[in-house]
């Protein structure tokens, strides 16, 4: 099953996915750039319809604990639009950590996210379906995103469910090797944010240790082009990988929004999708980057 933040469903149902996305957001308190936040209801949700008219059906919301996750929220705009809507729980870049993670050992920090798994999320019965979004400073490990990670593994090891970061090509290696270290099952691995490195040999060294990764900025050309993204994705999938990456655009503030005259949730189907057809992909194929793949690693 997969668990939604209307419930259990099959993951049959689950549908055409965004990998990683915010919904409601707040990484202002830490910022304090006036843009770095979403914060109703009503401002996203005509966001999200544009992506349903491109046929996406569900979403992994990955706003984790101390970007100020709001799941009473999620459940609304999952009422209102019916996007399947799976909720994260988890720990962010050092300094958004709470203070009382100074104290807490990684056991204790992974009950906090099996609690929200298995029991439910700020006093409500709505529960995280996965273990995200896990991060690490560009550069290294910094304060406590080493702790955050182990508490990661030791959680996803004990209840079954994924785990997906937020990592840059210096702690990708070593953020694999402290979840397999800890017991977590490969395929319930998503490495994000790989799209901003255009490396394929680093790409291919991830993919051979049976995780999964994230082409999951899309639209976010200021980094990376979409062309360079689809180029990329073709390869892998030549190379045998087709199963194992992940889409998605990561909205993180309404500045990236239509009505600002960026792609909002629709880079991936509006942007990458066309390029990927003008580059040959499979219809099977593209079915697995949109759907098969992360209901599959969903799926506990
Ligand atoms: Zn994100």
């Amino acid at each position: 099953m997969i668990r939604t933040v209307l419930g259990d469903i099959k993951k049959e149902e689950f549908g055409n996915a965004l990998a990683h996305e915010h919904f409601i957001i707040d990484l202002d308190h830490v910022r304090h750039d006036g843009e770095s936040k979403i914060e109703t209801v009503e401002e996203v949700i005509p966001e999200i319809k544009k992506a349903m008219a491109q046929r996406i059906e569900a979403a992994v919301e990955v706003s984790t604990i101390d970007m100020w996750r709001d799941v009473l929220k999620l459940k609304e705009i999952s009422e209102k639009t019916h996007l399947n809507i799976v909720c994260s729980t988890g720990f962010y870049l050092s300094e958004y950590h709470p203070a009382y993670l100074d104290d807490m050992p990684a056991e204790d920090i992974a009950k906090i996210y099996e609690k929200e798994l298995t029991e439910g999320i700020d006093g409500t019965d709505i529960k995280a379906g996965i273990i995200a979004e896990i991060a690490s400073s560009p550069k290294g490990f910094v304060g406590h995103e080493e702790k955050i990670l182990e508490a990661a593994g030791i959680a996803s090891k004990n209840t079954g469910f994924a785990v997906s970061t937020h990592t840059g090509i210096v702690t990708a290696q070593k953020t694999v090797d402290i979840l397999l270290n800890k017991g977590v099952n490969p395929d319930k691995i998503i490495i994000g944010h790989q799209d901003l490195i255009n490396d394929r040999d680093h790409h291919l060294s991830l993919l051979r240790r049976g995780v999964n990764i994230g082409f999951d900025t899309c639209g976010k050309v200021a980094y990376q082009t979409d062309e360079t993204r689809a180029h990329n994705i073709m390869f892998l999938i030549e190379q045998g990988y087709g199963e194992h990456i992940v889409l998605s655009n990561d909205v993180s503030r309404r500045t990236y929004f239509t009505s600002y005259g960026k792609d909002g949730y629709t880079a991936v189907t509006n942007k990458l999708v066309p390029l990927l057809k003008e580059y040959g992909i499979k219809d099977e194929d593209l079915n697995k980057l949109l759907k098969t793949n992360i209901a599959r690693i969903l799926d506990n």
